[in-house]
């Protein structure tokens, strides 16, 4: 008996954009490189300066510093990779914004991609994954990293525990004391978490003896997180954002992007994301980026940031990576690395350096900037709209995309421009709805 599988009548013309998905077998099997069409185009991306760049091969994965000044434009991703990339719910659907677009009333079309389906709520699991697989490849028993706002501790928890490996995170104490499901995550997931200074490493001890409630920093916790890794052979230090392969890890967002773009036979006019180090925003544009380098296309690329910390707006310079000098200095633009910024709820985005390849991209006028109020009302009343429209909540973060892409929307309908407007929603906000309430004055 042969059975029809028949396809729902409504399924057809333009109701198949509300949502556009890839099949399991139709994920990509390669990420994009973009450094040789960088130098085959504008120029080539200027290597990391200073003593410490030699000891960038004790320092990192070996893969991973491999693919870091690769020269090839596709590198494939290994199979085993892939099925782990699945675990985590990729491919990940392209959404039609089509009850925004209703609510904005606007004649712009508008996409957005849904990073938030990761299981940690942000986009960083697709690079925590590549390294966490490239370290077991090689032998490393023991992760280490720092975090911030926590997101990026969570991920690496993550592809610690799917790798079997184990996994050490040092989170700056003022935001390790207050967001305590965040740090039970970690916890759940097998990770050990220490508030930073801890009386872990030299560094962290001779802040900790003086004051065992020292606030900490960002540049603190990496110290802490360098000394662990160099003091244990078994063990490596791995970084969240800015750095070439950690780009082209997350190109798995465009990629997958360009080829439901495809199947919908349309090409977007303008691509928006928010930017803290660069690497939500790399993955998302990179690929298109390659098809404005060297095919005949035009898209439009707009950073979304705060006015906090907008690095785009810096002097493109030698820069160290963290405060505390340890790292080498890249060609970027930048605040300064010793410039305290205000805090804010999309804690991501607050970052003295853009990466290495987007800054280059920006010297040469291929990426737009806009940097919102540091009181984020605006951007937050926007995220609730989308909320209220869409359905899902975006990480603090992402709603600085979605404010953006509004903006953009809104723009259209004054000219009447029928734009085709794709964002990327790089997390969800289920841990932050505090930030919400704060921001919003909710009870
Ligand atoms: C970390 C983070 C960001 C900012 O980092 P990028 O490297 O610029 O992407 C943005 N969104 C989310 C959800 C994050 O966790």
């Amino acid at each position: 008996m042969r059975v029809e599988c028949e396809k729902p009548s409504f399924l057809g013309g333009q109701n198949m954009q509300k949502q556009v998905n890839l099949l399991p077998n139709e994920i990509p099997t390669k990420w994009y490189n973009i450094q040789p069409d960088l130098a085959n185009n504008l120029e080539p991306l200027p290597p990391p300066k200073g003593e410490q760049a030699k000891n960038l091969p004790n320092l990192m994965i070996g893969t991973c510093l491999e693919q870091e000044f690769s020269d090839q434009n596709w590198i494939d991703i290994p199979k085993e990779l892939l099925e782990i990339y699945m675990k985590a719910g990729r491919p990940r659907p392209l959404f039609r914004a089509s009850n925004l677009e209703k609510k904005l009333n606007t004649p712009a079309k508008l996409f957005y991609k849904s990073e938030f389906f990761s299981p940690t709520g942000s986009h960083k699991v697709n690079t925590a994954l590549a390294q966490a697989y490239y370290a077991k490849k090689q032998g490393i028993k023991r992760l280490t990293t720092e975090t911030g706002a926590g997101q990026w501790g969570t991920a690496l928890a993550y592809a610690c525990a799917l790798t079997e490996l184990e996994c050490t995170v040092y989170w700056v104490r003022a935001v390790h004391d207050w967001k305590h499901d965040r740090r039970a995550f970690m916890q759940m997931l097998g990770a050990e978490v220490y508030a930073s200074p801890s009386n872990k490493t030299e560094a962290g001890k001779k802040l900790y003896n003086k004051n065992n409630k020292h606030p900490g920093s960002l540049s603190i916790a990496i110290s802490e997180g360098l000394e662990d890794s160099q003091n244990h052979s078994d063990a490596a230090y791995t970084l969240g954002s800015v750095l070439n392969h950690v780009l082209m890890h997350q190109t798995i967002i465009g990629l997958e992007t360009q080829k439901q773009f495809e199947k919908i036979d349309m090409y977007p006019d303008i691509m928006i994301s928010c930017l803290g180090g660069g690497s939500n925003f790399g993955g998302f544009v990179l690929p298109f980026v390659g098809d404005i380098l060297t095919k005949d296309k035009q898209i439009r690329f707009i950073a979304a940031q705060s006015q906090s910390a907008p690095n785009l707006q810096g002097k493109y310079k030698y820069d160290y990576a963290d405060h505390a000098e340890i790292t080498p200095q890249l060609k970027m633009y930048t605040l300064g690395h010793q410039t305290d910024f205000k805090p804010i709820i999309g804690d991501g985005l607050r970052y003295h350096g853009c990466s290495p390849i987007l800054s280059l991209l920006r010297k040469h006028g291929y990426i737009d900037t806009i940097a919102y109020p540091i009181d984020e009302k605006y951007v937050f009343e926007r995220a609730m709209t989308f909320m209220q429209t869409e359905g899902w909540i975006p990480a603090p973060e992402s709603a600085y995309s979605v404010a953006c892409a509004m903006d953009e929307a809104m723009k259209c309908k004054r000219t009447g421009e029928k734009k085709v407007i794709a964002f990327n929603v790089s997390g969800h906000g289920f841990l932050d709805i505090h930030g919400y309430k704060e921001v919003q004055g909710l009870k």
